[in-house]
């Protein structure tokens, strides 16, 4: 089965948040289970030179807005792998500024549209209209940036001899959608898509939602865990689209996102100062007191051994990390020292940064406003306690990260976190998102901590959880059959 996988990030490459590790980790377990898999994104302009230096290029002509533009396909592999990556460079709409335009990685401007709408349209033009590039079975779409590509590849199956590919097409967050002017119709494929029944309806209130047509066009969606896929089903997690989603319900799944269980190891992660197996939880404890320490000097914070509770994310409201400032002051008098790193919506860094500098958060807390890869993973090994106190989480990576480093996830009960996370066995969990509950929730894990036993039992569960790809890769390949098998039933 020949399957191409696109979306807007894919890391090491091009990583923002959890959707640049997916697109990065799973082709590795398909491409082992024997599927010939290749990944496309857009050739941004930071990441040309580092990544395609000296590898193979060709030209090629696009049709976006009554012009042809020039595009220039760079094919590499990605990185410690020989899986085919691709990259799109345009310099009108891709390769002419940073990745997202807004801090908090949700879609912004019309020309930021604009450039997933054209990337979008370049890679139906170059991987459905012709077919000497590489003609996939399935082309497996990520979020509201590749939303257009179902839609756009009927609209090519027109001129196919062969079937069109099979798509399916995966939520990764329903709340950033991609809303377009409805002129990218028309600069998209005016005569065909503006026949199409979705389109129509859609662009009657004179805006196109791509996530929506990626859904309503694919023919299979998925979102990445079971509870969030019952979740987007109900207005309260829905974001306008649970009519659209129930309607599509029996194609509608959820697949647990796993980890990349090769990067995110402290048996041989670079970026930690000591490395520690994974064999017995009292070399996992001893490695983290090691790796605490070196991180409360690197950070200038005491050196002491009261728990650590750490948390990484990207600052959005979705991640409560409101909730979490908030309750900093009763967090330090249960006595955590508080390492937070993150980076994103201006406002939560503010927050952040004034906090940090209120006096009895000197040496207690750390506060880190930047996106640093190293810092991320020696918070994960350092961490005793780790945070993540979302409002909604489709699936969520770092408390399965944090739990492969021996940190013991306190989380709210929601989406892919419950999914992941077992009450007293690996980790804690709180239901109302307030402050109290977080509280109480923190409050156990610090009692548990106090007994090294039950400490000892709870580290062993979280290190032996397993998060690898295996599984969920499996589930995706029965997806791909289903797509194949809806694709030539219409
Ligand atoms: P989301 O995709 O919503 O951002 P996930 O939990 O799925 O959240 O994935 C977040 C990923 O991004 C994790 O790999 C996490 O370590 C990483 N990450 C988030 N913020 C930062 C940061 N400031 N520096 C380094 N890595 C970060």
């Amino acid at each position: 089965m020949k399957v191409l996988i696109t979306a807007s990030e894919c890391s090491p490459v091009v990583k923002v948040g959890g959707l640049g590790d997916v697109v990065g980790s799973l082709p590795k377990a398909l491409k082992k289970a024997g599927l010939d898999v290749r990944i496309v994104i857009p050739g941004y302009k930071d990441l040309l030179i580092p990544t395609i230096a000296g590898q193979e290029a060709r030209d090629f002509v696009i049709h976006y807005a009554g012009t042809a533009q020039k595009v220039i396909l760079h094919k590499t592999s990605l990185p410690d792998t020989d899986i085919p990556l691709y990259l799109i460079e345009n310099d009108t709409y891709i390769s002419n500024g940073g990745i997202y335009l807004d801090p908090s990685a949700f879609a912004s401007s019309q020309d930021e549209i604009e450039r997933f709408a054209f990337f979008s349209k370049a890679v139906v033009e170059l991987f459905v209209a012709r077919e000497d590039v590489f003609f996939p079975d399935i082309v497996h779409c990520n979020d509201w940036h590749t939303g257009m590509i179902p839609q756009l590849i009927k609209a090519e199956a027109r001129y196919i001899e062969l079937s069109r590919p099979a798509t399916i097409f995966t939520v990764h967050n329903l709340a950033n959608q991609g809303i377009s002017s409805t002129n990218v119709i028309e600069k998209l494929d005016g005569d065909e898509l503006s026949k199409y029944p979705y389109i129509k309806w859609d662009a009657a209130d004179n805006n196109l939602d791509f996530i929506m047509q990626g859904i309503l066009g694919s023919d299979v969606v998925n979102t990445v865990s079971p509870s969030y896929a019952e979740e987007i089903k109900t207005s309260a997690f829905g974001e306008g689209l649970n009519g659209v989603i129930k309607a599509k319900e029996a194609r509608v799944f959820g697949v647990l996102n796993g980890i990349d269980t090769d990067v995110f190891d402290p048996q041989k992660d670079p970026y930690l100062k000591f490395n520690y197996f994974l064999d017995d939880v009292e070399t996992v404890l001893a490695g983290k007191t090691a790796n605490k320490k070196a991180l409360q000097e690197e950070l200038s914070l005491q050196i002491t051994s009261s728990p650590m509770l750490g948390l990484v994310s990207r600052l959005t409201n979705q991640k409560g990390i409101d909730l979490f400032v908030n309750s900093m002051d009763e967090l330090i008098n249960m006595g955590f020292q508080v390492v937070v790193l993150g980076t994103g919506d201006r406002m939560l860094e503010d927050m952040i940064r004034s906090k940090i500098e209120e006096p009895e958060c000197r040496g207690n807390c750390a506060g880190i406003i930047k996106f640093d890869e190293g810092v991320a993973r020696r918070i994960y090994a350092s961490s005793d306690i780790f945070a993540v106190p979302s409002r909604f989480e489709p699936c969520g990576l770092t408390q399965m990260i944090a739990m492969r480093y021996g940190a013991v996830p306190v989380v709210r009960s929601v989406g892919g976190l419950k999914d992941t996370v077992s009450e007293s066995v690996s980790g804690f969990l709180f239901d109302s998102f307030d402050q109290r509950s977080l509280l109480s929730a923190m409050n156990k894990a610090r009692r548990s901590y106090e007994d090294k036993n039950v400490w000892k039992k709870i580290v062993g569960n979280c290190i032996s959880a397993d998060f690898s790809w295996d599984k969920s890769a499996k589930e995706y390949i029965l997806l791909y059959g289903k797509a194949l098998g809806f694709s030539i039933s219409k």
